[in-house]
């Protein structure tokens, strides 16, 4: 197994991130809509963490906030101790490069590109980028064996099934070697037998030690968390914690 050192650090209780009070609304027309209303949980560093909940509730918009991709209307959110308001966009971007790995459910994989081409583009583009051009090539080729693609390297994502996409898609996110990967639905797009296999991919990440936070609204993939939060209409409903075992994670792979 191939073990990285990981950017981040925890906090003092533990967990890689924090999210107090957090809510954001919107107004268009005049008309205040609460899209989220005091969230608060922790993701334990190293955890598979569900954020679970039907359509409309408010996942998206929570993940993009955990990314800074987006911003709470007001509340806080901590990463590895450190608030992230207050930073500029193009400290969040930079932020985000070093320390967030973004996996979509769509893939968004660069077409003309090979697997392995498409992961020295994100190498480029964050951390990785100071690594000498060999280094870059070797930690991209670490990426695809860590999904266990390496011998696809020089396909075009054309030439690759929608599950194996998806997982360059996880190598890729893994490219600046992040303290957390976050997932909106990264099994949506693909038949149930091939969600069950790239979900299995993306939670033997947590051996690695990396923190896991992916979006779901399938009950059977978020059981499988280590620990989640249920919204529904922008409120957290329920929170579980240490929920499941490597043991049952196995059964995702069947
Ligand atoms: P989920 O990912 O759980 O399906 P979202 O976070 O995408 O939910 O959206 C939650 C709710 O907020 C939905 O009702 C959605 O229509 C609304 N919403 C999200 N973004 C906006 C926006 N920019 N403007 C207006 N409403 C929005
Ligand atoms: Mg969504």
């Amino acid at each position: 197994m191939v073990q990285m050192p990981l950017s981040g650090d925890s906090s003092a209780d533990g967990s890689l991130v924090r999210v107090e009070q957090v809510t954001r609304t919107i107004t268009t027309r005049n008309q205040k809509t609460t899209i989220l209303d005091g969230i608060t949980f922790s993701v334990p560093h190293g955890a598979l963490f569900a954020i679970n909940g039907p359509s409309g509730s408010g996942k998206s918009t929570l993940l993009n906030m955990l990314s800074g991709i987006d911003r709470p209307s007001s509340g806080q959110i901590f990463f590895a101790g450190n608030e992230l308001r207050g930073r500029s966009e193009n400290e969040l971007a930079r932020w985000r490069g070093q320390h967030v790995g973004i996996i979509f459910q769509f893939f968004q994989l660069i077409p003309t590109l090979t697997a392995c081409e498409n992961i020295l583009l994100a190498l480029e583009l964050g951390g990785g980028g100071k690594l000498p051009r060999t280094a870059r090539r070797a930690r991209a080729l670490t990426c695809l064996e860590m999904v266990g693609l390496q011998d696809l390297a020089r396909r075009l994502p054309s030439e690759l099934s929608g599950g194996q996409q998806q997982r360059v898609a996880i190598a890729r996110a893994l490219a600046n070697n992040p303290s957390v990967l976050v997932a909106d639905e990264p099994t949506g797009n693909l038949d149930s037998r091939t969600a069950r296999q790239v979900f299995a991919t993306l939670a033997s990440l947590v051996e690695y030690k990396h923190t896991v936070i992916y979006v779901t609204h399938d009950p059977a993939f978020a059981a499988l968390a280590t620990a989640r939060i249920d919204l529904l209409d922008g409120r957290i409903v329920s929170q579980h914690n240490a929920l499941a075992t490597i043991t049952s994670l196995e059964g995702a792979q069947r």
